[in-house]
């Protein structure tokens, strides 16, 4: 799918369902109608939560989700365990705790349209695992235990509903059944105040009253055994729910919030009528009816003093104006004020937070803190526009605005009449009371299994949260009520209008290194230029970049000077390693004013989330290795995305990226090689009609490489190998299983680089994916591999000859082992890219 046709999806997603985008994702002003008012009315007189357990982004049922926040009406939270990094992404090359940044905020747009909240723990999604024993093992099972526990005791679910089953380890993802083995064991914990006692300076212990497992026919192996089944301990429910308010039903607004997973492909068609779902009962009484909440109090009368406010909100909900939503004021102000006086603090905040949204939305009252620019570095001043606006027929008083951080006034004793906007500027110097905005959980480098979180309030957070604010304190019929509101950055695009971005605190200044690998296949030394980006005007400072131990870097520093805000400036070192094999990591530093600065800032910026601007970590992987190729000049097609022709150009190949729609024979025969990047023939329409002339290429002479594809959900994909090949979802996840050589005499294995069993020590992630399970006698598997206790895969390599030319398919995660610097990744690269080129003279490097 190109960038363009997926723009205009969303844009069409937008029309189709305007509460998307009110409620999750914060720099979105949120501008529900009456209808959604009235369904917010109602969702005030529930007092009751449920909480959803799942693993990955993705995994949770929108459906149920939909179900219980809309037709319930119940507070309802996904609790994802990860943030997905160790995903693919489809829409472009972000990988790891990049995808994971997109992910988060996929799931955050996937609540803003199902009305869920989202939670996280601090395990990290690190890759396929076919074990909850090997999952556990690699996240900190006390950790993440802690984590769930923290989500239960925080939240205060009356209901857990687990996706996946604790009791059938190894039939899925070990991550999904370790999501339901802790989610059962902290059910328990949550309520024991000798466990994980360190959380309870900040919250109480929580029992939940039931648990279930959210089973369906899959679970059961087929449709027809599920039927057969004994369900007394099964609650059904219809979750098909239509809407008039809205216009939709439940099946419908699942298929909108699931399709917010645009990185996974899961675009997702509605569909509409009865749906029933069954959740099967593991703790607590089993109801005798649809309703998981039964015997739990939901109504107002669960906290002390609610029973005044219930009769309010009964009223209000009995008597609410669509063509006149503002009527609601006067009465919802009084319930504001009651709930203000509450005992109970928990049901204070959520319901006052509630309140604030409705009475906001029924006042047709528009508030906004607008900075200038989009970041600022503390220490710089910012213009700030402050507009107000009240649209109803109610008096409204703004009292005071605040900038929450700074105690500054920007506007007071300001009456607001109906429909007469107020604006006010100010400039604000941005001291050191302003708060990081970065994301939090990656401020830190954490393990493979687990992000690193100092603060525990953080913890489980979907996102940084936005502090930055402009408090409103206003007078709403004689009631006082504040309103926080993010200072946000907007601006008029040309195509799409009104665009919101968060407003960022930033670092004085970042540096970035061109490559992320660079690799000395001989012993010279290289021109590594680092660039440095100034976030304030009139920078100065020095920049060095450290090395490992044996390397050399000149010179020692430069000096830095820089006018503008946002330029930037190139500086070239140069790096020489050391005779023999060595490797380290190269960090860029620069010193400014008794402060070092070591991070690099990296943006995302996709339509369907808000621009994310992180700083993260910032070094470059050297790697001096003797590599040996034959071959100059390689064709690359890209597929989903990958760093590939990037690090063949660090092993002094010429890589010219080829658009699928250009290639012609002529074309081709330039190449000393064509490499398909990966899942190139899952996502890319032009290969099936260029795959012939691929093969043609190959029956001259040529060499084509053909990296991973999947088989099973994007369906029948054809990659047109010369001979028959099926496509598997056979994968090796240990990155350190053992590697068998078996055609330890093929070229591949010994020209112009002999390997051995050591070159695949250092992999990363794991070996491979999708490797084909069956294949014509025409091809050669080279290697042999398998996860602990399973049997042997052989088709992680696989190469024929073809006229010719010679046609390689590999499931090896090259994608993942080159960008790491990974040394007998590259040689077996160069091994493949050298087939059949033994007559032709040794490259010099
Ligand atoms: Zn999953």
């Amino acid at each position: 799918m190109t960038r363009k046709s997926y723009v205009i999806f969303v844009l069409i997603s937008f029309f189709a369902f305007a509460k998307a985008y009110s409620q999750g994702i914060t720099v979105q002003p949120s501008k529900p109608t009456a209808s959604e008012i009235y369904e917010d009315l109602k969702k005030l007189n529930f007092l009751g939560s449920v909480l959803y357990v799942a693993a990955h982004p993705d995994d949770e049922n929108t459906t149920a989700i939909s179900y219980f926040a809309n037709t319930v009406k119940a507070r309802t939270a996904y609790l994802s365990l990860t943030r997905g990094d160790g995903g693919q992404n489809i829409i472009g090359p972000e990988l790891r705790e990049l995808l994971g940044v997109i992910r988060t905020n996929e799931l955050l747009a996937a609540r803003a349209t199902d009305g869920g909240e989202q939670r996280f723990t601090r395990a990290n999604d690190f890759g396929y695992s076919k074990h909850p024993d090997e999952t556990l093992a690699i996240w900190n099972k006390e950790e993440v235990l802690g984590d769930v526990v923290w989500a239960i005791r925080t939240f205060k679910p009356d209901v857990i509903i687990n996706r996946f089953n604790h009791r059938t380890p190894g039939s899925t993802h070990g991550h999904h059944t370790s999501s339901a083995m802790l989610s059962v064991e902290a059910y328990d914990l949550a309520g024991d105040a000798s466990k994980y006692s360190d959380q309870l300076q900040y919250t109480d212990t929580w029992s939940p009253q039931r648990q279930f497992f959210n089973t369906s026919w899959w679970f059961y192996g087929s449709r027809e055994k599920f039927e057969a089944a004994d369900k007394s301990n099964l609650v059904k429910v219809d979750v098909g729910t239509f809407y008039p308010g809205l216009g939709l039903s439940n099946t419908e607004i699942s298929s909108l919030s699931r399709s917010q997973h645009k990185s996974q492909g899961f675009g997702n068609t509605g569909s509409r009528g009865t749906s029933d779902t069954y959740f099967e009962l593991l703790r607590g009484e089993m109801p005798t009816n649809d309703d998981v909440f039964q015997g739990i109090n939901t109504t107002w009368t669960r906290v002390k003093g609610g029973k005044a406010i219930k009769t309010i909100l009964d009223n209000l909900v009995a008597t609410y104006d669509f063509t006149a939503p503002d009527k609601s004021i006067p009465q919802l102000m009084k319930a504001y004020a009651l709930v203000q006086q509450l005992e109970d603090t928990h049901w204070k905040n959520i319901k006052s937070k509630e309140l604030e949204t409705i009475i906001t939305a029924v006042t047709g009252l528009y508030l906004e803190a607008k900075a200038d620019t989009n970041y600022a570095t503390t220490g710089s001043s910012i213009k700030l526009d402050i507009e107000a606006i009240n649209r109803s027929t109610q008096s409204v008083m703004l009292k005071k605005a605040t900038v929450t951080v700074t105690d500054n006034v920007v506007a007071s004793n300001q009456p607001l009449e109906n429909n007469e906007r107020y604006t006010t500027s100010t400039t604000l110097s941005v001291s050191d009371d302003f708060k990081e905005t970065s994301a939090y959980w990656l401020r830190e480098e954490g393990t493979l299994g687990m992000y690193k979180v100092a603060d525990q309030q953080m913890i489980g957070k979907p996102e940084t949260p936005q502090e930055n604010t402009v408090t409103f304190d206003l007078i709403i019929s004689g009631v006082p009520i504040s309103i926080t509101k993010p200072i946000v950055y907007k601006y008029n695009d040309r195509v799409k209008g009104e665009v919101y971005e968060p407003f960022e605190i930033v670092p004085a200044v970042s540096s970035r290194l061109e490559s992320k690998v660079i690799i000395f296949a001989k012993a010279e030394s290289k021109k590594i230029p680092v660039t440095v980006t100034a976030h304030q005007a009139n920078f100065t400072g020095t920049v060095m970049l450290d090395k490992p131990s044996g390397w050399t870097v000149s010179p020692a520093s430069y000096d830095v000077s820089i006018a503008n805000k946002g330029e930037e400036k190139e500086f070239v070192f140069t790096v020489t390693p050391p005779a023999g094999d060595s490797e380290g990591d190269l960090s860029p530093r620069v010193v400014s004013g008794g402060k070092t600065y070591t991070k690099e800032l990296i943006k995302i910026d996709y339509a369907h989330i808000p621009l994310q601007s992180l700083f993260l970590p910032n070094k470059a992987r050297v790697v001096r290795l003797d590599i040996a190729r034959k071959g100059n000049y390689i064709g690359y097609i890209q597929g989903a995305g990958d760093a590939v022709p990037d690090n063949l150009e660090q092993i002094g190949y010429q890589v010219a990226v080829i658009d699928p729609a250009t290639i012609t024979p002529e074309l081709l025969s330039q190449f000393d090689a064509v490499v398909v990047g990966i899942r190139a023939y899952n996502v890319v329409d032009e290969m099936q009609a260029k795959q012939p002339l691929l093969l043609d290429y190959v029956k001259d002479g040529g060499t084509l490489i053909a990296q991973y594809n999947t088989s099973g959900r994007w369906g029948n994909t054809k990659i047109g190998a010369p001979y028959e090949l099926t496509l598997s979802r056979d994968r090796v996840t240990d990155e350190n299983s053992e590697v068998r050589i078996l055609a330890k005499d093929h070229p591949l294995m010994n020209f112009p680089n002999k390997l051995s069993q050591q070159d695949f020590q250092g992999w990363t992630q794991e070996r491979g994916l999708y490797f084909p399970n069956k294949w014509s006698s025409e091809y050669t598997p080279i290697l042999s591999m398998n996860d602990k206790g399973e049997t042997a895969k052989d088709g992680s390599l696989l190469i024929a000859a073809y006229g010719k030319g010679h046609y390689i398919y590999t499931g090896l995660s090259f994608f993942r082992e080159l960008p790491a610097g990974v040394s007998g990744a590259y040689k077996l690269f160069a091994n493949m890219l050298s087939v059949g080129k033994q007559e032709q003279q040794d490259i010099k490097q």
